[in-house]
């Protein structure tokens, strides 16, 4: 049995030996079975969640109503969650109450794809119900079940189809497929938080085109934050390889480029992206509206952009344009690293400096002096070094006076 597997068998054995089912199911069963790599392990148990609790020395009741507890195992965290069927789905979301069975049959029902719906136990023999293994070698998306009542139940499965799609190059089953543009408005009852989950594990995927162009013909990014228009727009986006692309910041960033958002603050944060990144986003693309007007980069430019912005906006020009990116991170890199100070905190002198150096109270002038010299380090005028500063100024000061 593979390492992540082996390593959780204990988990398995315990739970049997005092009289309970236990299996390896979900994702890392379907990945194992893909050949990808696995991720995490997880465990379902005909063990009620307080039973599970009383068996190990270590777990965390991460959502024991829902029949979720951690068990850590040699340090490593596995859910291990009850069988359970899945309670009335009011308003097309998770359901609010979830009834525990004692059967693996009914868990593996209530999941979202056949594929997601194979149980593996400690012998690595394969409990299969819905035909999973033939849709991973078939490489399908379907659901398990009528595929328009079961994202009737959960909107939020359309999403995840998608986003499977671009994480695993698979197609959609024709019936799956069909009952996401009939369903598609039902995305409307999903948070957002949610949506932007699964959205951004789209993009993410080196499948990513594959996922947003089914976005797009089924009509679903209607109903995402803001993409209402954005139809024609979002077709460009299809044509862009997204893998070269490597953080949130240029993700966001391209996107926001290709639909033409002009208020990207309002966009992001219609997503609900955290502060950091919609700032990182902000930058990048202030980034890239000046680099038609300014043209090549310069040491100015590089030192007050930084050098990660600066990488994000090229890469996703780079992208756009359909160029290698590889040439301009090289200059950018050589250029930075030949920057004598790479943020302002390295500038060996102060305002306190100034005001000693100058005998002048404080005021607005030491921001513009400090600007001036700030240049002329990065130029290389002078060394960032505090007494010849000092000198510098000093002559700068002389040449002015003789000048008036
Ligand atoms: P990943 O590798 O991205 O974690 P995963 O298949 O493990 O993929 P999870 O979101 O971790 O996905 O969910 C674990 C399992 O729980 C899934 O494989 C699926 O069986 C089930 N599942 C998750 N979300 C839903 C849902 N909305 N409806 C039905 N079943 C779901
Ligand atoms: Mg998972």
């Amino acid at each position: 049995m593979k390492e992540p597997f082996q390593k959780a068998l204990g988990i398995i054995r315990q739970l049997k030996q005092h009289g309970y089912e236990a299996y390896f199911v979900g994702g890392a069963v379907r990945d194992l079975l893909l050949g990808r790599k696995i991720g995490d392990v997880d465990i379902a148990t005909s063990a009620l969640p307080h039973e599970v609790m009383k068996l190990f020395p270590k777990t965390i009741d991460i959502g024991s109503q829902h029949g979720t507890v951690v068990v850590i195992d040699d340090g490593i965290p596995y859910e291990v969650t009850t069988f359970r069927t899945d309670g009335d789905y009011e308003d097309h979301r998770r359901p609010e109450s979830v009834t525990f069975v004692r059967s693996l049959y009914e868990d593996l029902k209530r999941r979202d794809f056949t594929m997601n719906a194979v149980a593996m136990d400690e012998q690595g023999k394969l409990i299969d119900p819905f035909g999973g293994q033939d849709a991973i070698a078939k490489r399908v998306i379907c659901t398990v079940g009528e595929a328009k009542q079961r994202f009737s139940e959960d909107a939020l499965r359309m999403m995840r189809a998608l986003r499977f799609v671009s994480q695993l190059g698979f197609s959609l089953a024709e019936e799956t497929r069909q009952a996401i543009v009939e369903n598609a408005p039902l995305l409307a009852h999903i948070s957002v938080e949610r949506m932007t989950m699964e959205f951004e594990k789209l993009l993410e995927g080196p499948f990513a085109s594959r996922g947003l162009s089914l976005l797009v013909e089924t009509g679903l990014f209607s109903y995402l934050p803001l993409l209402r228009d954005k139809g024609h727009d979002l077709k460009a986006a299809v044509g862009y390889d997204w893998s070269l692309l490597d953080s949130r910041g240029q993700r966001w960033g391209l996107l926001c480029q290709t639909l033409h958002i002009t208020d990207a603050d309002s966009f992001l944060r219609a997503w609900k992206l955290p502060n950091r990144l919609i700032k990182e986003v902000e930058a990048v693309l202030s980034i890239l509206r000046e680099v038609h007007s300014f043209g090549d980069w310069t040491k100015e430019r590089l030192f007050a952009f930084g050098l990660e912005h600066a990488i994000s906006a090229e890469t996703v020009r780079s992208v756009i344009q359909g160029e290698p990116v590889e040439k301009h991170l090289q200059m950018l890199n050589e250029m930075f690293a030949a920057l004598p100070i790479k943020t302002k905190n390295e500038l060996a002198v102060s305002g306190k400096d100034l005001i000693e150096w100058f005998e002048k109270p404080g005021g607005p002038w030491i921001k513009e002096m400090l600007a001036v010299v700030e240049r002329a380090v990065i130029h290389g005028e002078v060394d960032n070094h505090k007494e010849r500063i000092y000198e510098w100024l000093m002559d700068r000061n002389r040449i002015q006076e003789k000048n008036y």
